[in-house]
């Protein structure tokens, strides 16, 4: 391509964000921000206008990667929600990695209940058969009342629905949910409602974050009005004890080791269910040491 100048480099734009588990994949980046960008917890994108970057910049990127990261057999589609682009250009973006990073063999990428709700169950294994092997799905929680107030933009049942999508395609399926966002009053709550739901779509990975509180989103307002607290350090413990006794994974992985949180978790489910209770009742018991706040981080 006679546009194509390696000196360009990749064309990232803004803040680029992936999860910790793609930390080595190639990043390529194909859409800026996220198309919903209303939850009231989230800033990654508010710098950003939501746009699907052109197919040349794309292609270039993809030229630019095939030449100087031939190693690297993961690659992760930026920046919110991939899978929100349409089914033939996805698809085509999909073969052309394809076709000049041979290596590449698992795409990951973010997903909502917006993007997937777009594909069908034949779509999503289309582009299973291209490559695309994981989705990062926000779940954050299980309680409509607090789905709303956050402005998820999906109830649970959708969301459990779309999650059960992906899987059915083949598509392995790792959500996140969110420690503290019913705050303090509805923090049991919030718990019980995020493990039936967890229970009920079966993903292969959970990874539960702590709500980080981010200056100049609508949660932080609330938090500075004294209308949202979040529970303490014990308290959020006790709603990721409750999450994880009320979440029955058919097999699965519970996290709750991102830097937000106070209390690393890696619980093989079901099996290992008992074992990460006790080692959060020890924590609750005063026995094991917390994350200091000045470590966590998002
Ligand atoms: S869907 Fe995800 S990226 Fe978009 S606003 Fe909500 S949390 Fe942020």
């Amino acid at each position: 391509m006679s546009w194509f100048n390696a000196n360009e480099g990749m064309h990232y734009e803004g803040a680029c964000i992936r999860p910790p588990s793609e930390a080595d994949s190639i990043l390529l980046q194909v859409t800026l921000g996220c198309s919903h960008n209303k939850c009231t917890f989230c800033g990654s994108y508010h710098d950003k206008r939501f746009r699907i970057k052109d197919d040349g910049t794309i292609l270039s990127d993809i030229l630019f990667a095939a030449k100087y990261m031939q190693d690297q057999d993961r690659l992760f589609l930026m920046d919110g929600d991939a899978l929100i682009i349409p089914q033939q250009r996805l698809m085509w973006i999909l073969e052309r990695i394809k076709e000049h990073l041979p290596r590449v063999k698992r795409v990951g990428a973010y997903a909502s209940v917006k993007g997937v709700k777009r594909k069908s169950l034949e779509d999503l294994m289309q582009l299973r058969r291209n490559n695309l092997g994981i989705l990062f799905y926000g779940v954050e929680t299980g309680d409509d009342e607090i789905r709303k107030a956050i402005h998820k933009g999906s109830t649970a049942e959708t969301c459990i629905e779309m999650g059960r999508r992906v899987k059915e395609a083949g598509i392995e399926l790792s959500v996140t949910v969110l420690l503290g966002i019913g705050g303090r009053e509805k923090s049991l709550q919030h718990a019980q409602a995020t493990g039936e739901l967890l229970s009920a779509m079966d993903p292969n990975f959970v990874g539960a974050l702590t709500v980080m509180l981010i200056p100049g989103t609508p949660l932080y307002q609330d938090y500075v009005q004294g209308k949202f607290v979040l529970p303490d350090e014990l308290g959020l413990l006790r709603e990721l004890r409750e999450m994880i006794a009320c979440t029955n994974l058919t097999r699965g992985y519970f996290f709750s080791n991102h830097a937000s949180n106070y209390l690393p978790i890696k619980a093989k489910l079901p099996s290992g269910k008992k074992k990460a209770l006790d080692l959060i009742d020890a924590a609750l018991r005063g026995e094991i040491g917390l994350k200091p706040e000045w470590m966590r981080a998002l």
